[in-house]
């Protein structure tokens, strides 16, 4: 069989891999066996799984790749909270993936939250957004969403921590790459592959309607996001113009059955742009719309680096906040500490190739450094979303 023909192991969920072990003539557990090493040890190849008979990992080798991210750059806020990777897939895409980390009480190890990408480039063009400006370059593929996750894994692991929580915010629309997100999203909570909770996963969408409801119907837990930026249509569309005909209600609408059907709240994303959307006008505009949809906003002051853009002062983001809260709308700010850096909306590879680009010289694409070769540390960056 050619290298081309094999078949990437971390797309197949278990119940595809157990009657290839039939196939093989092998007892049902060694499907156990190759899974539970795949996932959780990062062998570098089916020779590394030792507890394999030789003849398997043979076979495993002609039949399945294991493919992995290489790691291109690595970026670290001031204070280690947060880690932006640049990943290279294997036909050479860029990707970006986040991990965030956040202390939790006494000893416990901190809560550390990966951020995914799902498609390279974004059809949806919100125009705050540089992933948004840089296009749609294509769909990544379910193993490649999961491989992210797995590569953080693997650097968490190297200091005895753990991937708590994984959100699908990175470059993309979601929804847009619908199968490969719920494969990926299975992939990741399915208890003999990465066996991550229903609940510690949320999807981020800039609001396909049709896509929502589907993914209502999964039979999942995992939380859902909304990206909504504006109380209004007319505004709205000026913000995201692939907003199309679907009105702030639609979205509202299906908010509300989301959380009928699955029991978990929604968040609406509200990305703060100077002069755009801040005014305490438009917090009551947008507290009306959402009186007694039960869901929660998560205010956003924009990346001023983001396509011209800026971030209201900070006087401007407490005085929406108030409004909203006011009007007894759940609501937060995410905190714009120096040492955090978030990636909600996938802004980061166009960042970050600017940044190299300017600051080294140095071309991202053609470089090819070995896992965590570099590591740079950022200025503060302010939080982001779709
Ligand atoms: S904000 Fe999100 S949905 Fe909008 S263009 Fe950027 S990546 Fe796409």
């Amino acid at each position: 069989m050619s290298a081309q023909a094999k078949v990437p192991l971390f797309r197949l969920l278990p119940e595809e891999l157990e009657p290839v072990m039939a196939e093989f003539g092998q007892p049902r557990y060694r499907a156990d066996q190759v899974l539970r090493a795949a996932w959780h040890d990062s062998p570098a190849s089916f020779e590394d799984i030792r507890q394999l008979p030789a003849g398997l990992r043979a076979r495993l080798a002609d039949r399945f790749s294991l493919d992995a991210a290489i790691e291109v750059r690595r970026a670290v806020s001031d204070d280690g909270g947060t880690t932006k990777l640049l990943l290279r897939m294997n036909d050479g895409t860029l990707i970006e993936t986040v991990l965030m980390q956040y202390p939790e009480p006494g000893d416990r190890h901190p809560r550390s939250t990966v951020c995914v990408s799902t498609q390279a480039g974004c059809a949806m063009g919100c125009v705050f957004c540089a992933t948004g400006q840089m296009g749609f370059e294509r769909n990544l593929k379910a193993e490649e969403i999961v491989t992210q996750v797995l590569h953080i894994a693997r650097l968490l692991r190297e200091r005895g921590e753990h991937v708590t929580n994984v959100v699908f915010m990175g470059m993309g629309e979601p929804l847009a790459n619908y199968a490969e997100t719920i494969r990926a999203v299975r992939l990741l909570t399915h208890p003999k592959a990465f066996g991550l909770g229903q609940r510690h996963i949320t999807i981020s969408t800039v609001g396909l309607i049709h896509a929502i409801d589907r993914l209502a119907g999964e039979g999942l837990q995992i939380g859902l996001a909304i990206s909504l930026h504006a109380p209004n249509d007319t505004l709205r569309q000026r913000l995201v113009p692939t907003a199309g005909p679907t009105s702030v209600g639609d979205l509202v609408s299906a908010a509300k059955r989301y959380f009928k059907k699955t029991g978990r709240r929604v968040t609406f994303e509200y990305a703060l742009i100077a002069g755009q959307n801040d005014s305490e006008e438009t917090a009551r505009e947008l507290a009306r719309l959402l009186q007694g949809s039960g869901t929660h906003v998560n205010l956003i002051p924009v990346n001023p680096t983001a396509g011209g853009y800026g971030r209201p002062p900070r006087r401007t983001v407490l005085a929406f906040e108030r409004v909203l809260r006011g009007a007894g709308i759940n609501c937060t700010v995410r905190v714009e500490k120096g040492s955090e850096i978030s990636a909600a909306c996938g802004q980061l590879r166009t960042d970050e190739s600017n940044r190299f680009v300017n600051d080294s010289g140095i071309s991202l694409s053609p470089v090819a450094p070995r896992h965590g070769s570099r590591q740079e540390t950022l200025s503060p960056t302010p939080s982001q979303t779709r």
